[in-house]
């Protein structure tokens, strides 16, 4: 009697053992997924900044093409002012000097904010390479000991199962399918007796059921919730 009772507390805390594995066998690979978006997500900030530098590059470099054709278109200008006839005319081509000279100056300016912009994007992007680099390295590590971590409770599980296996070999096939049906709500299955009580649903137990569960007859449940019993002497 003592003995089943005793196999069937060994079989709960298997089960519980068994229960926690697998709950974390469950969580672990969200936990090694949310690492490496981790990862990515850097390296995809790293791949936006790059972005925008090598796009202010191309706008830098339209700019000073700018600057290129309107020093010409002004060059142009000087040499038309020697041929004028007129007075109007002359005016006329210094105006649209000026214009092209005034859009030149402006232009320059925006080339000097680009180049600004340009070399704080690099100072950052050094800053993340830096970052991934140190990162990278240490998300690499957490993800190889998680992984390790799964290989060996996959391991503990098997190795559990197996034992699990042992102990419900021992145990009266009555008694191993009410354990499996009380187990369906959920553990523990077996609940000690303290001050006379279920510790599973804290009803009193009755006194005669209580002495027969004493002298240890036969392997009793609680009348409340149907758990089984345990007297522990010591
Ligand atoms: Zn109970």
């Amino acid at each position: 009697m003592q003995e089943n009772i005793e196999d069937l507390i060994l079989l709960q805390d298997i089960d519980k053992k068994i229960q926690e594995i697998k709950s974390k066998l469950k969580s672990i690979p969200s936990e090694i997924q949310e690492l490496k978006e981790k990862k990515e997500n850097l390296i995809f900030k790293l791949d936006e900044i790059k972005t925008k530098i090598k796009k202010l590059q191309t706008t830098k470099k339209e700019k000073e093409l700018d600057i290129q054709s309107l020093e010409d278109k002004i060059l142009k200008i000087q040499n038309n002012l020697e041929n004028v006839r007129t007075n109007e005319e002359y005016k006329a081509l210094l105006r649209e000097k000026a214009r092209a000279e005034e859009i030149i100056m402006h232009t320059e300016d925006e080339i000097l904010e680009i180049m600004e912009e340009i070399e704080n994007l690099q100072k950052e992007q050094q800053k993340l390479e830096k970052e991934i680099e140190i990162e990278a390295s240490i998300i690499e590590k957490e993800i190889q000991e998680k992984e390790k971590i799964l290989k060996d409770l996959e391991k503990e599980l098997k190795h559990l199962e197996e034992e699990k296996k042992k102990i419900e070999s021992k145990i009266p096939s009555n008694l191993l399918s009410k354990y499996k049906m009380i187990k369906k709500k959920g553990l523990p299955v077996v609940a000690f007796i303290q001050d006379q009580s279920c510790s599973g649903c804290y009803m009193v137990i009755p006194p005669k059921l209580y002495s027969e569960i004493i002298k240890g007859k036969k392997v009793s449940t609680c009348p409340n919730c149907g758990r089984f019993l345990y007297y522990n002497e010591s």
